[in-house]
């Protein structure tokens, strides 16, 4: 099985040859923690899920680490404009972040460092900089001279100009060339802004430092994956590069980028005032999770993805299918992966091609003679689950209704639906049609499907 990866570096797919085969090292950038995850927040969590669990079916271990900066000034101006604590702001966020992604089905990562809890190991790397003369003080202010390395911008691939004109930053007077980036800022007393002691006085880092000193602490000077959104190249991953070769004096950072597509809703650039700016959290209130992961990973990692409403809903008339060919087929423990499956996931993580052969497994275990269904049914959940797919009790798929409607009782519980389709049987069995016509429109009015079969009634919530 060869797996081959598309690296932003070379923009070309080649194959993946690790640094150590023992042990797999893929660094993600995290959220800033301040608010809601939008469902492009969402998108790379779940497409280096994916990487994550391939690498882990490939390799005996892999070391995969995704931050959590939670020292940023999008966060100081929330807790200005609320005037709620940073601490109480990061970590609600936080815990927030962790139960959307886990209702996504995104694994946790194996370290998931905190950008506060590593400071002195950036103020070393900033020293570091300094005295290899890539960064230079001014004003408070330290910032990573961009001139000093010859091959800067070598991942974006941006001309000189555009660099200047894309750092987006403002033109500070004290800055040697435009496109200098901070490294580390300054944090007066007075002024309620978190602050820590370091040779230039009492600050802040800078965000990309952030990432550099992280992945360094827990991955080493090089490591073999860098992942995270495409709008992330410029300046983000550009400038962790620079800092993290100029600081170790290494050719690469990491030896493959990987970068997920821009994300869209309903043909649109998300915008609160276009109402079409979903959060996972809200999205959670309408649509069971996996099939908001469906529907992210049906289009290719790379491609660019229109987030719809429907398309969740196809999604989940998708998963319908697989958890109806689950259903009553009682899998073994453990199937056979999927060749197939594995394959597609091996090319650049093929997940389009995956699903669709999903499907053809589905089709099999429904065409399956009944001695041959269980195994057929196991190999489909040990595919799916390659994905983090079908791991789910097929009933509980089924019985899936919105929070908000089983919080407030506003529809039938699963024991009264259970005994209303038990007292239709009965009905049925005395002959009186009429008590067993009510209870179907009872149920139909409920929005329950009841499905009779060969084994007796099954039921869902449509
Ligand atoms: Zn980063």
């Amino acid at each position: 099985m060869t797996l081959r990866l598309h690296n932003t570096l070379s923009r070309e797919k080649t194959e993946f040859a690790p640094i150590d085969p023992d042990n797999v090292r893929m660094y993600v950038c995290g959220p800033t923690v301040y608010d809601f995850a939008h469902i492009g927040n969402a998108r790379p969590v779940v497409v280096f899920d994916v990487l994550a669990r391939l690498l882990r079916r490939l390799y005996p271990k892999v070391t995969y680490v995704r931050n959590i900066t939670d020292v940023d000034d999008k966060i100081n101006a929330r807790a200005a404009e609320t005037g709620r604590s940073i601490k109480a702001i990061t970590r609600e966020t936080a815990a927030q972040f962790h139960e959307d992604m886990g209702a996504l089905g995104a694994l946790p990562p194996d370290v998931e460092p905190r950008a506060t809890q590593h400071i002195k190991q950036m103020v070393a790397m900033i020293e570091t900089l300094i005295a290899n003369g890539n960064a230079y003080e001014a004003e408070g202010h330290v910032l990573f001279n961009v001139p000093s390395m010859p091959d800067y911008g070598q991942l974006s691939r941006l001309k000189q100009d555009e660099l200047i004109a894309g750092a987006r930053v403002d033109p500070a007077p004290y800055k040697k060339s435009p496109a200098d980036f901070v490294l580390w800022k300054p944090s007066p007393e007075d002024d309620g802004l978190p602050g820590w002691a370091s040779p230039w006085g009492r600050g802040r880092p800078g965000w990309h430092i952030e990432c550099s000193a992280m992945s360094k602490e827990y991955l080493g000077e090089v490591f073999d994956i860098h992942g995270g959104g495409l709008d992330l190249v410029f300046p983000h991953h550009e400038n962790e590069i620079a800092q993290s070769r100029c600081a170790h004096g290494t050719a690469v950072m990491a030896n493959v980028w990987m970068h997920n597509g821009y994300l869209m809703a309903e043909g649109e650039k998300m915008s609160k005032s276009l109402g079409n700016f979903y959060t996972v959290h809200d999205l959670l209130q309408e649509f069971p999770g996996e099939a908001i992961r469906l529907t992210l990973l049906k289009a290719h990692y790379r491609q660019p993805l229109d987030f719809t409403k429907d398309g969740i809903r196809e999604a989940k008339a998708e998963l319908d299918g697989f958890y109806g060919a689950l259903r009553g087929a009682a899998p073994a423990a453990e199937g056979t992966m999927s060749d197939a499956v594995l394959n597609a996931l091996c090319d650049d993580l093929n997940t389009p091609l995956a699903i669709s052969e999903l499907h053809g497994m589905a089709a099999t275990v429904n065409k399956a003679a009944a001695a041959d269904k269980a195994a057929a049914a196991a190999d489909l959940r040990t595919a799916g689950g390659l994905l983090g797919l079908l791991q789910q009790d097929p009933e509980a798929w089924f019985k899936w209704q919105p929070p908000a409607q089983a919080d407030a009782g506003g529809g039938l519980s699963d024991d009264e639906i259970d005994a209303l389709i038990a007292e239709r049987v009965e009905a049925r069995k005395a002959k009186d049609f009429a008590r067993a016509d009510a209870i179907r429109d009872q149920l139909t009015e409920a929005r329950i499907i009841v499905e009779d079969g060969a084994d007796g009634a099954t039921w869902r919530r449509g």
